[in-house]
């Protein structure tokens, strides 16, 4: 028990002291040691963030929070928030402030002012930031009454700040944080003093924003932060922007001309130029190939199509608002199609299957149109239009798991190919709670989950499982790959599908003669060409091995006196057929004014593997001389045995180890 006027404190070790009542975390520190009390960020008490300076004023369990602790990032991150906030006002005068909460990697707070930001503004507040933390102002928390808290934001011209004071619900303490003589309505907490947010930080962008981000309300600008423990996690951080930037495929698509959006077509509906369609060519006929090699069929399905279908697949039920408005032919509708399941089930139909012919496996790229918000459309990641590595396996009961595994296998070949290791399965299993999510089909669900957790069981690759997320018509399994700069992509989705076989009638005849159900596994490993092109780019940072390369080779000439032979290394290498391929070689040459060190600084800009440098030498020799665009220079080399090399390339999609 307690004596009178004192506290028991419990820390995280068990150990219990005996404190006045009203003693602070930063009294507590100091009491353990100097270190602690120069390291501790906040408190935690009974499980509650909880300033360092704010009394403590009944028995709790406490835990001191240093830098080292998970939670210190997000601390460090809302404080720069404050910090960033007050800075603005004080370099701005009559900017208002709204929101500035920490977020992953950093911070932002949104501003409600009529002149825009520009980036010079950026180390502008930056700097005054840096001062406002040298000044290591105290912090200090007070509880207002809450019409005062309003009647007050509001004198200060404060309009945003009333409104969320207006909205924090009843009995919620309305708590005011400041630092110095500047404040903020916050739920805290903060540290004792600016100073202990460090100098590890740095502004990063302005952005658009809507208050309480709704496009029909005020546009705020907001501007961007990010803040860590110490230089050297900011530095690290700051290259992998810098990295991403390198690899972002948008820039990247732009520099090698591979697609285009312009607004006479419309937003999210790619163009695909010819450099980009040679990426597309190459991995429809790797997928066409692959495919044969497991028993699929291709089939070629319209992209407009009744409304009657829609009903019976029950996605004008369930998917109406990703799907575009009808179109009226003839006084009838029509949509664009979303996803190409019912043509393929409407081909399944149009013959009868006996027991011995299955699995049927029906594979198209099929272009699908999906209703994106406008605000949501991101390069080729996120499009309204785009084509998709479809298939659709019927089986029966007794093939599923092996399909399935088959299904995963085929993954793991393209991914061996291309060079993607960081990946894993995401085993999506109905919430049956929510009902009506999900077909009221208990033993179903069961059998089919189990068919899928015994196939990812057999296939050895990692997996997790998350409920509640699976399709309305059967659980699904999404492949989600890591890139090179460690953005997470769900990149394909595989469903085993039971209730197609009631809605569509599809089945197959028994030995016994009869009818029988069967099963659907939906899947495209390559995912929507679109999303995964923009993956692909950023994997190789737009360095395409020699298979997926838009241009393979580009010729060199030194001078106009070797114009004739390149014409001829040209020709010999264009006619040269590959057989794993769609085309034959692709060859350009550069016949500009410029010099030879500008050409192939050109070459190397467009990422072209082989630079082919051609003089009279050459010439009388039958050679080019073959430089790398890694810069690696191999020399003079016979003709034939750069192309064989080249082609080989090609041909095993692998390129030689340089
Ligand atoms: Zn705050
Ligand atoms: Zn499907």
């Amino acid at each position: 028990m307690s004596t009178a006027g004192n506290i028991h404190v419990t820390l995280p070790d068990g150990k219990v002291l005996d404190l006045k009542n009203g003693v602070t975390g930063a009294e507590i520190a100091a009491s353990i040691g100097p270190g602690l009390a120069k390291a501790a960020l906040i408190l935690e008490v009974d499980g509650k963030q909880w300033d360092l300076f704010r009394p403590i004023e009944h028995d709790a369990k406490i835990r001191i929070i240093t830098k080292k602790d998970p939670e210190a990032l997000e601390l460090i991150r809302h404080d720069a928030a404050h910090v960033l906030a007050m800075a603005v006002q004080e370099l701005y005068p009559g900017t208002q402030v709204t929101i500035g909460p920490a977020i992953d990697d950093g911070f932002y707070y949104d501003f409600a002012r009529d002149t825009p930001f520009t980036p010079d503004d950026l180390p502008k507040i930056e700097d005054k930031m840096r001062e406002i933390i040298k000044r290591d102002l105290p912090t200090r928390r007070e509880v207002w009454q809450r019409d005062k808290a309003i009647a007050h934001f509001k004198g200060m011209g404060e309009t945003y700040k009333a409104e969320l004071i207006e909205s924090i619900p009843a009995g919620e303490d309305v708590s005011i944080y400041w630092h110095g003589d500047w404040h903020d309505l916050c739920r805290g907490p903060h540290f004792e003093t600016t100073g202990k947010i460090g100098d590890a930080f740095k502004l990063t962008k302005i952005a658009g924003a809507y208050w309480r981000g709704d496009a029909k309300n005020a546009q705020l600008q907001r501007i961007y932060g990010t803040a860590w423990r110490d230089k050297k996690e900011l530095d690290a951080h700051l290259e992998r922007l810098a990295e991403q930037e390198k690899r972002d495929h948008r820039r990247i698509g732009r520099d090698l001309q591979l697609f285009t959006f312009t607004p006479e077509v419309g937003a999210g509906l790619p163009l695909w130029m010819p450099n980009g369609m040679v990426i597309r060519q190459e991995l429809e006929f790797l997928a066409t190939q692959e495919e044969r090699r497991d028993g699929y069929q291709r089939v070629a399905t319209p992209e407009i199509t009744k409304e009657n279908l829609y009903i019976r697949s029950k996605h004008l039920e369930y998917y109406k608002e990703d799907m575009y408005s009808a179109i009226d032919i003839e006084g009838e509708n029509y949509y664009l199609k979303p996803m190409n399941c019912p043509h393929h089930h409407m081909i399944y139909l149009a013959t009868r299957h006996s027991y011995r012919e299955l699995p049927v496996r029906l594979a198209e790229y099929g272009h699908c149109y999906r209703y994106e918000a406008s605000g949501g459309l991101s390069g080729l990641m996120r499009v309204r239009g785009f084509v998709q590595n479809d298939a659709h396996i019927y089986c029966r009961e007794d093939q599923a798991k092996d399909e399935f595994l088959k299904v995963m296998r085929l993954h793991a070949r393209y991914y061996d190919l291309m060079g993607i290791k960081d990946y894993y399965m995401r085993f999506s299993l109905p919430d049956l709670t929510k009902q009506h999510n999900f077909v009221n089909e208990p033993e179903k669900w069961k059998k089919a989950g189990e068919i899928i957790r015994t196939a990812m069981q057999e296939s050895g690759y990692p997996y997790v499982e998350a409920e509640g997320e699976a399709a309305f018509y059967g659980p699904k399994v999404d492949f989600m790959i890591k890139s090179v700069i460690g953005t997470e992509y769900a990149i394909s989705t595989n469903q085993l599908d039971f209730v197609a076989t009631n809605t569509f009638g599809l089945t197959y005849i028994g030995e016994d003669g009869q009818e029988h159900p069967v099963y659907v596994i939906h899947r495209a490993p390559l995912g929507s060409h679109e999303r995964f092109t923009a993956f692909l780019i950023e994997h190789y940072a737009g360095n395409f091995p020699t298979w997926l390369a838009p241009v393979q080779a580009r010729v060199i000439p030194i001078s106009e006196k070797a114009f004739d032979y390149a014409h001829k290394v040209k020709d010999q290498i264009f006619q040269e057929p590959v057989v794993n391929g769609t085309t034959g070689l692709r060859v350009d040459i550069d016949l500009s004014n410029e010099r030879m060190q500008k050409k192939i600084r050109d070459a190397q800009l467009e990422k072209i593997p082989y630079m082919l440098v051609v003089g009279e030498r050459e010439a009388a020799e039958g050679k080019v001389a073959v430089r790398l665009r890694s810069g690696k220079d191999l020399g003079a080399m016979p003709l034939e045995n750069v192309i064989a090399r080249i082609k080989k390339e090609a041909e095993s999609r692998v390129d030689v180890a340089e």
